[in-house]
Formats: C-alpha cells, sequence, structure tokens
C-alpha cells in the first residue's frame, strides 16, 4: 500500500503508516479550536513579527548586495522564516488558502533571487561561509528551509520555494559529502530535514549525507565551547549514548535524525540506541508536564533528577522536539508509551505556550512562578529565557514559529494505519478518511472521558480497529457489542464492520494526586493534582488570598471536581514572619485552613501576572519557626 504525502514524517517502510493531514479534520474541541487559532492568527502574527524584525527584508537586502550591514536578528533567524513557510505550506495543504499560497509562491521568488548559484543561501554569512560551525546555525537553517520544502512538495509539488530547497540540499551534499568538509552543524536539525527530502524525492544521497551527519556527531569535529563538546551532542557518537544530554532541543532533534536514518537504512543499532536513550530521558529527566530540559544557562538537560520546579527551563521547542521523536518512535514501533508521552507533552508543555489568542508565547515554561511575571512590552522582542508572562516576539523566537509549523500539521498526530486497520492515538474529535475506513470521532475530551469512534464507510473485510488506552487510564472501559474493562496499551477490536457502527470508550476522568520519586529532591514531600491527560496547578489569583509559599494540602481524599474546569482540595496556609535566618530547628507548620483550587497547568497565566505552582507539600510540612 502506498505510503501517503502530505505528512511531516513519511517513513517508506515502518509498522505504522501515517495519514494525510488533508485526511483527517478535527472539528471544533480542544486541538481543533487550537488549529483554527493558529491558522486564523498565530502564522499571520509570527510573519508579520518576521517582516517587522526585519528578518525577510535580510533575504531582500542580500539581492540588493546591502548585507551584511543591513542585516538585522540574530545568526539562525533565517530559520524562522523558513518555519512560518513550512506553517504555511501544511496550512495551504489542508485549506487551499489562497492569501498564504500567494504569499508562499512570493517568498519562493525571493528565495530563489537570494539563493548564490552553487546553492549557498544564509542572510548572516555570506562573506565567511561555514567558518563558525559551532554556532554559525548555517546548516540548521537549511534543515528548516528543506523541511518547508518538502511540507510544499507533499502538499502542492514543485514550486520556486522547493527548488530552493533542493538545490540547498544539493549544495550540503557536495559541501559536506564524502569528500568534502569533514563537519557538522553546532545545531543538529538538518539531519532529518535531508532524510525527508531523500523520502519526497527517492534521492540517495539526501539519506546517505544525513547518515554521515549522524555517524560524525561524536567524532569532536566540533571545537570545544564554554559549556563543553556535551552542549552539541558532539562528545559521545550517537549509537554510544545512553540519555539525551547538552542543549536539549538539540539533543532531540539529532534523535529525530537518527531514528530516521535507522529506519531507512535498516539500522537496528542506531534505532535501539535511541529508544535507550528516550528511555532514560522519560524515567529520570523529563517534568511531571513531559517538559525537557531543566537547566537554564544552557538550555540543557539536567543529570538525573535534577528537574527544579521553580528553575524549569523546559522550552516550548524542547516539548515540540520531544513530540517529533516520539512520535518518530511510534511509526517505527507501534508501541503505546511513545504516544502517551505525546498525549502528556502536548496537552500540557505545548499547549501552556501560547496564549488564548495565540499571538503570545511562554519560551520556557516553569512550573513554580514565585513572582508575578513581568509583562511583555506588545511592540517590543523580549529576552527569551526571562521569567516573565507570555510575549508576543522574542529576540530569539523559535518557539512561535515552531507551534505555528505543529500546529498545521497537528491532524497528522492523531491517528495511523496499517495493513490490518486504524490505529487511533489521540483523542481529537475529527474525521479520519483512510483506505480501509471513514471514522468520526465524537468527544470534549479532555473535559470528558467519554470518546464515540463511528464508522462511517468502511471495506467489505474484516479489519482492527485499535484504540490507546493510556498508562493512567486504569478502570477504562470499551463498549462495542458489550460493555468490558480494557487495560492500557492498544485496545483492539477485530471484525467485519458495517457503516453505523460504534464503539464508545470511557476513560476515567477521576483527579489523581501524583507523587514525584523522591530522588527529585527539588520535589520531594509533594503532590501534583493530574486528571486524564492534564497537569493541574495552583495560581494565586484563585486562593482568596492564601499564601502559595506557605501551603500545604491534606490528601486524605482525591480532589473534587468544582465548576467546569477546577479542582479542590482542603488545605492550610500560614502567615509567616520575615526572619534573618532562614534555619534551624524544625517545627510544624499548622496555620488557617482553606480550599485549594486547582486549574489547568496550560491555562495559567491567561488571568493576568500572578504566582502559580505545580507541585505543592502535603500536610503537615515542617519547617522552621523559630
Ligand atoms: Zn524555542
Amino acid at each position: 500500500m502506498p505510503q501517503p504525502k502530505a505528512c511531516p514524517v513519511v517513513p517508506t517502510g515502518s509498522a505504522l503508516r501515517p495519514i494525510a493531514i488533508d485526511d483527517v479534520s478535527l472539528a471544533p474541541g480542544f486541538w481543533g479550536g487550537r488549529q483554527s487559532r493558529n491558522s486564523e492568527n498565530t502564522i499571520g502574527h509570527c510573519l508579520s513579527w518576521a517582516r517587522k524584525a526585519g528578518w525577510l527584508a535580510n533575504f531582500a537586502a542580500s539581492v540588493d548586495g546591502t548585507l551584511p550591514a543591513a542585516r538585522r536578528g540574530r545568526e539562525f533567524s533565517d530559520a524562522d522564516v523558513y518555519k512560518v513557510a513550512e506553517a504555511m505550506a501544511w496550512e495551504v495543504g489542508r485549506t487551499a488558502n489562497e492569501r498564504l499560497d500567494k504569499e508562499l509562491l512570493d517568498l519562493g521568488e525571493l528565495l530563489t533571487a537570494a539563493q548564490h548559484s552553487d546553492g549557498y543561501l544564509n542572510t548572516r554569512f555570506e562573506a565567511a561561509r561555514y567558518s563558525d560551525l559551532e554556532w554559525g546555525h548555517e546548516l540548521y537553517c537549511y534543515g528548516h528551509l528543506i523541511q518547508a520544502g518538502v511540507a510544499r512538495l507533499r502538499t502542492a509539488g514543485e514550486d520556486d520555494l522547493t527548488g530552493v530547497a533542493v538545490r540547498a540540499a544539493d549544495h550540503v551534499c557536495a559541501e559536506f559529502g564524502p569528500d568534502g568538509r569533514v563537519g557538522v552543524c553546532g545545531h543538529p536539525e538538518i539531519e532529518m530535514a535531508l532524510v525527508e527530502l531523500y523520502r519526497a524525492t527517492g534521492q540517495r544521497r539526501y539519506l546517505d549525507q544525513a547518515r554521515l551527519f549522524v555517524d560524525r556527531r561524536g567524532l569532536r569535529t566540533l571545537a570545544d565551547i564554554e559549556f563543553g563538546r556535551r552542549y552539541f551532542q558532539d562528545d559521545v557518537p550517537v549509537r554510544h549514548t545512553d540519555v539525551l544530554h547538552g542543549h536539549a532541543v538539540r539533543a532531540l532533534y539529532l534523535a529525530c535524525g537518527a531514528v530516521d536514518v535507522a529506519v531507512e537504512t535498516g539500522d537496528d543499532e542506531l534505532l535501539s540506541a535511541v529508544v535507550r536513550q528516550w528511555e532514560h530521558t522519560v524515567a529520570s529527566r523529563t517534568y511531571i508536564t513531559g517538559g525537557m530540559g531543566s537547566r537554564h544557562q544552557d538550555e540543557a538537560f539536567g543529570e538525573a533528577f535534577e528537574l527544579p520546579p521553580d528553575r524549569a527551563y523546559a522550552e516550548t521547542c524542547a516539548a515540540i522536539a520531544s513530540v517529533m521523536l516520539s512520535w518518530r518512535l511510534l511509526l517505527a514501533t507501534g508501541e503505546a508509551r511513545f504516544a502517551d508521552l505525546i498525549e502528556r507533552t502536548l496537552y500540557n508543555a505545548i499547549a501552556v505556550s501560547p496564549d488564548e489568542r495565540g499571538t503570545s508565547f511562554f519560551y520556557s515554561n516553569t512550573l513554580h512562578q514565585r513572582r508575578p511575571p513581568d509583562v511583555a512590552e506588545p511592540d517590543a522582542e523580549s529576552p527569551r529565557a526571562a521569567t516573565g508572562m507570555r510575549a508576543p516576539w522574542y529576540e530569539v523566537s523559535c518557539c512561535p514559529t515552531n507551534i505555528s509549523r505543529m500546529f498545521a500539521s497537528l491532524g497528522g498526530y492523531i491517528a495511523t494505519a496499517d495493513s490490518d486497520g486504524v490505529q487511533l492515538h489521540q483523542f481529537a474529535a475529527a474525521e479520519i478518511h483512510t483506505d480501509v475506513a471513514d471514522l468520526h470521532v465524537h468527544t470534549t475530551y479532555p473535559w470528558d472521558g467519554e470518546v464515540v469512534v463511528h464508522v462511517l464507510r468502511t471495506v467489505s473485510r474484516e479489519w482492527t480497529l485499535s484504540v490507546r488506552i493510556p498508562a493512567w487510564a486504569a478502570g477504562a472501559t470499551l463498549h462495542a457489542d458489550s460493555t468490558h474493562t480494557v487495560s492500557p496499551g492498544y485496545a483492539k477490536v477485530r471484525r467485519q464492520w458495517l457503516a453505523g457502527d460504534r464503539i464508545v470508550v470511557h476513560l476515567p476522568m477521576t483527579p489523581r494526586w501524583t507523587r514525584p520519586d523522591p530522588r527529585i529532591d527539588a520535589v520531594r514531600g509533594c503532590v501534583a493534582v493530574e486528571r486524564g491527560p492534564m497537569i493541574y496547578c495552583l495560581e494565586s489569583v484563585d486562593q482568596a488570598g492564601a499564601d502559595l509559599d506557605t501551603m500545604t494540602v491534606l490528601t486524605t481524599q482525591a480532589p473534587e471536581p468544582s465548576g467546569e474546569f477546577r479542582l479542590t482540595a482542603p488545605a492550610r496556609w500560614s502567615r509567616l514572619p520575615d526572619r534573618p535566618w532562614p534555619y534551624g530547628e524544625a517545627d510544624s507548620l499548622e496555620g488557617l485552613s482553606t480550599s485549594a483550587v486547582f486549574v489547568p497547568y496550560h491555562m495559567w497565566g491567561n488571568r493576568g501576572p500572578g504566582t502559580m505552582r505545580v507541585f505543592v507539600p502535603e500536610h503537615p510540612l515542617q519547617y522552621r519557626s523559630r
């Protein structure tokens, strides 16, 4: 059976087959609403900021010969123009938006004019090509250009943009191939882009070049830097690495490329190495929100269990990259654990980033805001890692453009097919069209745990409908002919389906207290609240004056629903005097009774600046009183 085309990741052979983004229409609901907002607001917002910040004009300046004097933005700003272009390509493919299509054609013309005759294209390094592989990001930028080109190729066919992408890829193969420069980019990204271009064009040289880059990584071709070679994963070869380390986005993008290379070359050793890295990273270096990379200093993974909630960097791009990695592993293996992590990450670490209009974004995603954050200037670029509110744009604005391309292609991450049937991995109101059947999924998940799958059309032979039961959903039931309990993993119903058939899955949405591994010292003795796939948090605005810094919760019973989104639990808090020295003998914290009000973490910060925390100490708590 041929692979579909209009998807970000299309392996030539894999356990599961992706479904094209134009074959999955998200209906109004949690994700459908976010995709519409992305379409209506976020993509245009990113485009207008790329103009306003001068990042688009850099290409025109290249054509006019006024670089480097006229250049604006950081060395990697070309990449954000390409990421918006990728978002536009998916959006045009999904909705046939004529205005975006015209903008994309214009951009393709501009890039064609800016590209050098040998395929080189970068507005920062024209005069000193590849003089700074550690920090220059030239190959990283090509990676995003190529991904935009592949998106366009798969949704519209060849045009100027795809031509620019192919010439850039050919240039990379000539420049960095077996007889060329022995180097890799300080920021991985081109690896997965080249594999995808191979998949889209059938040209083997792109796959070979990607494999060369993956194999070269870890051979210390990059210079040592202040953060060490670990920062760009050039310390140990990928296949000998046990856990993701260094700069989180770089590590995750590299792992994506390694999976792609492994899948296309049948390299089981490399695939196993990445699965092992994923396991160790999930087991000890991932926040409860799915966020990855705790360190602000070098945007890096911390050591095992180094997951402080108040110093969580947890960059939005790392969460997106984590979904990209788990998606590749899910396609390669068909294992539910990868879809489980995608769900956790989507509903928490990613959904929290954009505001309710989709025009301002968190870059880093803390789990504990100790003071009300600064409000971002609406018309200015914000410093990226500020502990501020969501901002419309950043000096380094990788996250908003990453959100825009992921949400535009989000339908592609919901379900898959294989020779035996259809697999539903994520619960979203949607219509799904496949070779074997058309399905309608009706649900208001995650606000309710009922998911109805309706068969609209089917082939006249037996096939299997598989529905992922999340790891948290013990006690879930499935009703086909009769109702029975189903275990986490994939619940499978095989039969000769008829149009009009339906199954109903019930996932238990009872709120639950969750306790961290005690080795995560920063939150030892604390609990968090989860309900379905959502993590909850306390925001100061809801606590009727009670102080989040001293609040402790009583966990003898589960938090109770109160209103549409809220949960409450009995709690205590105290008015603590400021003292000259905060250490000494312990005493018990008693204090005032109150009701702790929890709201979904992804909603936090939408009601003005306040404090917030995900983990709360369990009552009674010991503290220094004298
Ligand atoms: Zn980012």
